[in-house]
């Protein structure tokens, strides 16, 4: 499914996002500005598509991948949250906060997206071609950085395709990313204790 042609870039429109989650559907990659980076998101609960997302990158297999959802609701469907993931979650989602939490043994997730942990990272972003792409589709996106491992995170359309032009399916372009910053990532224990993984926008 992913093209060994080159990647279509078009416009973040209704028509181009309704194109996008179809493709999504049948297991490929596209490339969505989020309000950090520009990610490349796979259906997170289909092996075969997470498996695309670190081949087109070049990804390591043990590095696990963030789920973006929708809000809070939808993210209970992968990970135990406690009272102080909760709160972290009200407080700063939709936003680039992502909350690595205890993953739920019935979440249905490919076993890739978490590289064999018990515990997912869970997001629900900001941007509303992300947030219009989740609603389009009944599946979470795993969605790690759009660029091949190893180089800078893309901040723009033609930035992904400097390292994944023919890699990956489409590209939805929505001009620059406005953090240019990944998600600050913080791990909730069950004692509720909160430690600091990645630091990013969100001290
Ligand atoms: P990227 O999407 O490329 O920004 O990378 C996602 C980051 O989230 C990587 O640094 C991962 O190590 C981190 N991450 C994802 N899942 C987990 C997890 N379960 N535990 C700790 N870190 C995680
Ligand atoms: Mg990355």
């Amino acid at each position: 499914m992913t093209s060994k042609n080159a990647t279509e870039s078009v416009p973040a429109d209704a028509g181009s996002i309704a194109k996008a989650a179809a493709i999504l559907e049948r297991g490929g990659l596209v490339a969505v500005p989020t309000e950090t980076v520009y990610g490349l998101a796979a259906r997170a609960d289909s092996d075969d598509a997470v498996a695309r997302i670190f081949a087109a990158k070049g990804r390591p297999n043990f590095n696990p991948l963030i789920v973006h959802v929708r809000d809070v609701d939808h993210a209970q469907q992968f990970a135990h949250f406690n009272d102080k993931a909760r709160e972290l979650a009200h407080t700063f989602w939709p936003g680039p906060l992502t909350l690595v939490l205890p993953k739920r043994s019935d979440a249905p997730l490919a076993g890739a997206v978490s590289a064999g942990l018990p515990t997912i990272a869970v997001r629900a972003p900001a941007h509303p071609v992300m947030q219009q792409l989740l609603d389009a589709v009944d599946f979470p996106l795993a969605a790690p950085s759009a660029n091949r491992s190893g180089f800078i995170s893309p901040t723009s359309a033609a930035h992904v395709l400097a390292t994944l032009d023919g890699r990956i399916d489409c590209v939805l372009d929505a001009g620059s990313s406005e953090q240019g910053l990944e998600s600050t990532i913080v791990a909730v224990r069950e004692d509720g204790s909160v430690e600091q993984l990645r630091p990013g926008p969100i001290d």
